[in-house]
């Protein structure tokens, strides 16, 4: 299994993505899950990343290009992966492809579609997990003691780019670098839509049966 989740930031790419991930027993590659650990522990990396991270804009491809590469080499990534928020280009695309081949047997990219209205209502009420990277929404999926992960008891809090301003810029850099990396795929047979609104589950079950059908 070999998926690739594409959407707009705030989709809920990255917890449908965790919850595939487990289902399937692969792991879940997120690559600003990686930035962002970078960023905390304060590497190269990191520092090189942070400032456009910030500001809503994509860090370079060849950068990113590199990050992956690595990951993907590791035993574990053998069996199968998901992958959040690779590629987000179509150069990143196009190398992707000399990694894991693109026919339909090599990948399966599952796109969320939510509209543009909802997501920056639905990303500044979101709140993560400094450490384990769990994802909560203030109305909809509280953590159940205030701002205390349920899962491993750390802070709960807002990501620096889940500003309105920085959520704009995102979301623009995904109109115009990112739909494309849909419409590469949609011309290899190998792409397959999903509704993204409503509940958590729901758009699970939508997933599961896209995958199967
Ligand atoms: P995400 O958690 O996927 O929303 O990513 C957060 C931020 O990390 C993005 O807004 C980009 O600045 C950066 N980033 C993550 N993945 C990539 C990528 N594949 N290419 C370029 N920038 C990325």
């Amino acid at each position: 299994m070999k998926i690739i989740f594409i959407g707009p930031p705030g989709s809920g790419k990255g917890t449908q993505a965790k919850r595939l991930a487990s289902h399937f027993a692969i792991p879940h590659i997120s690559t600003g899950d990686m930035l962002r650990e970078a960023v905390s522990e304060g590497t190269e990396l990191g520092r090189q990343a942070a400032p456009i991270m910030a500001s809503g804009a994509l860090v370079s491809d060849d950068l990113m290009i590199g990050i992956i590469n690595d990951r993907l080499a590791k035993g574990d990534a053998a069996k199968g992966f998901i992958l959040d928020g690779f590629p987000r280009t179509l150069v990143q695309a196009e190398k992707l492809d000399g990694l894991v081949g693109n026919g339909k047997e090599a990948l399966r990219v599952l796109q969320l579609l939510v509209p543009d209205d909802a997501i920056v209502r639905r990303i500044t009420m979101r709140r993560t997990c400094a450490q384990c990277g769990a994802i909560y929404h203030l109305e909809n999926n509280p953590p159940a003691n205030d701002s205390v992960c349920d899962r491993c008891g750390a802070e709960v809090i807002a990501r620096a780019d889940d500003t309105e301003e920085a959520v704009r810029r995102r979301l623009e850099a995904f109109h115009r670098q990112t739909l494309p990396v849909a419409t590469y795929y949609r011309s290899k047979s190998v792409l397959r839509e999903v509704d993204g609104i409503g509940p958590v589950d729901e758009v699970f079950e939508r997933i599961e049966q896209s995958l199967t059908s």
